[in-house]
């Protein structure tokens, strides 16, 4: 038996926190296309948004600074749980008998359970400020509305959550989270909206999507003045609240005194993954570090792979500004595939313009590899990931076992984005062997991409 005492955990104490968050944008060597005005076709000012959102998230949202302050109203929230661990994954390493070292940051320490606490507390907090009592969102699996429920009940503010037909169907503790936190949960699509029940008439639609609900979650919040909309991923704003992830990395590797050469994440959004990797991104645009950056998503829903690059909207009634981005079509809906954050048919427009750049790469995993990684990455580090992150984690496993042939100094760091204590019936499947990767055929999103908007 090995006794040797190796370093697993690194830590930073609550006053190393980083105080700001990091914006990629004036670092790029090219500025990201504007988001439209869905009507208009011409670039969306300040006031279009206003209904939707606080002017300090809008301001956000195209700021040009490259850091923001993050208010000490925030910073009090997030020391709650903040700085989160980052763990060198040594028990993982020695099962794989890999010379790779891999890193890994976890987000699941947050009172959500996952990484989406670091933006909805920040929205909340905005909000507050500005006078909204009420706020309405989307969710799938239902990480987003568990974190914007406790950030709501921190605030004093209304929620209200529109969830994901096919997951409020099979998932329903992360409900009871979410109404134990003192949101209301509604199934989508709804008949408390026009948009819910037009869509419902077709029943291909009646398992939901994160488009259709988050259509509902705009409708309502654009019809009353006192209810604004909050979203949870794709947004600069949102990306740019994650950034806090990336920023204790880069400090909590320097204290291992280690450099990465893979940094990998999962993206349904992309913003787990942008708050990881753009702060290392900022270094590597320096000159000062050179990792490869790859974003990693499930084969029956490869926005960045099979996708096209284009304008769309980021809901399916085509209520919300165009934005241009890797998109299967406002109108696709996924097949209910276990891993629900990462069922979204578009990725963040800054992810997307990143990777226009050829500043990122990216990979598509079926679903049974990434509960392999699962479970092997929770017998050895002790720690049940969300099925979502587990898309990062079999990646990381394939690169070590790579670097096992060829020998390269190989470092991976990811983001473990949350733990899957509410996931288990997706364990359940992958255990029991009925658990099946769906067969994604080349004309799938034939019929779904053909429906983007012209602009001219
Ligand atoms: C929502 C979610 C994701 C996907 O969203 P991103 O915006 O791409 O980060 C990934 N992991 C977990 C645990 C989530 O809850």
């Amino acid at each position: 038996m090995d006794d040797s005492v190796r370093q697993h955990k690194y830590v930073l104490a609550e006053d190393q926190m980083p105080t700001t968050w990091y914006n990629l944008v004036p670092d790029l060597p090219a500025p990201p296309p504007p988001p439209l005005h869905p009507g208009r076709m011409d670039p969306v000012g300040p006031d279009d948004l206003a209904p939707l959102f606080p002017m300090d998230l809008i301001l956000q949202e195209v700021t040009g600074d490259r850091y923001v302050d993050i208010p000490g109203g925030v910073l009090d929230v997030y020391r709650q749980w903040r700085p989160s661990p980052l763990f060198r994954a040594h028990r993982l390493e020695k099962a794989l008998g890999t010379p790779a070292r891999i890193y890994y940051k976890y987000e699941g320490v947050s009172p959500a359970g996952s990484h989406k606490t670091n933006t909805s507390v920040p929205q909340a907090y905005y909000n507050a400020k500005d006078g909204t009592t009420r706020l309405t969102t989307e969710t799938g699996a239902g990480q987003w509305g568990t974190a914007l429920a406790f950030a709501c009940a921190l605030y004093g503010i209304e929620c209200e959550v529109w969830q994901v037909g096919a997951s409020y169907d099979s998932k329903p503790y992360r409900r009871l989270m979410i109404e134990t936190f003192g949101a209301t949960v509604h199934r989508s699509p709804s008949d408390l909206t026009d948009v819910g029940r037009q869509l419902a008439a077709d029943p291909a639609n009646w398992s939901g999507s994160l488009g259709i609900a988050i259509s509902e979650a705009v409708e309502v919040a654009a019809k009353d003045p006192k209810t604004r909309y909050s979203l949870g991923s794709v947004l600069n704003h949102v990306l740019l609240h994650q950034t806090i992830i990336g920023e204790e990395a880069l400090l909590q590797l320097e204290l291992a005194g280690d450099t990465p050469t893979l940094i990998v994440g999962c993206t349904g959004g992309g913003s787990n993954f942008a708050g990881l990797s753009f702060p290392f991104l900022r270094e590597k645009l320096a000159g000062k570090i050179a990792p490869q950056i790859l974003a990693v998503e499930p084969e029956s829903c490869p926005s960045l792979t099979k996708g096209v690059y284009s304008y769309d909207f980021g809901d399916t009634a085509g209520m919300t500004p165009l934005m241009k981005m890797h998109t299967l079509g406002h109108d696709f809906i996924p097949d209910p595939i276990h891993a629900g954050g990462l069922r979204y048919h578009g990725m963040a427009p800054l992810i997307s313009h990143v990777k226009e750049l050829g500043l990122l790469d990216a990979v598509a995993v079926p679903q049974s590899e990434c509960f392999a990684a699962a479970v092997q990455f929770a017998r050895t580090e002790g720690i049940v990931p969300a099925p979502e992150s587990s898309h990062a984690l079999a990646i990381a496993v394939r690169q070590a076992l790579a670097a096992k042939e060829t020998g390269e100094e190989t470092v991976v760091l990811t983001a473990l984005s949350g733990h899957g204590h509410f996931d288990l019936a997706a364990y359940d499947a992958y255990l029991s062997g009925t658990l099946v990767d769906e067969a994604v055929r080349g004309d799938r999103f034939d019929e779904s991409l053909a429906a983007l908007p012209t602009v001219g």
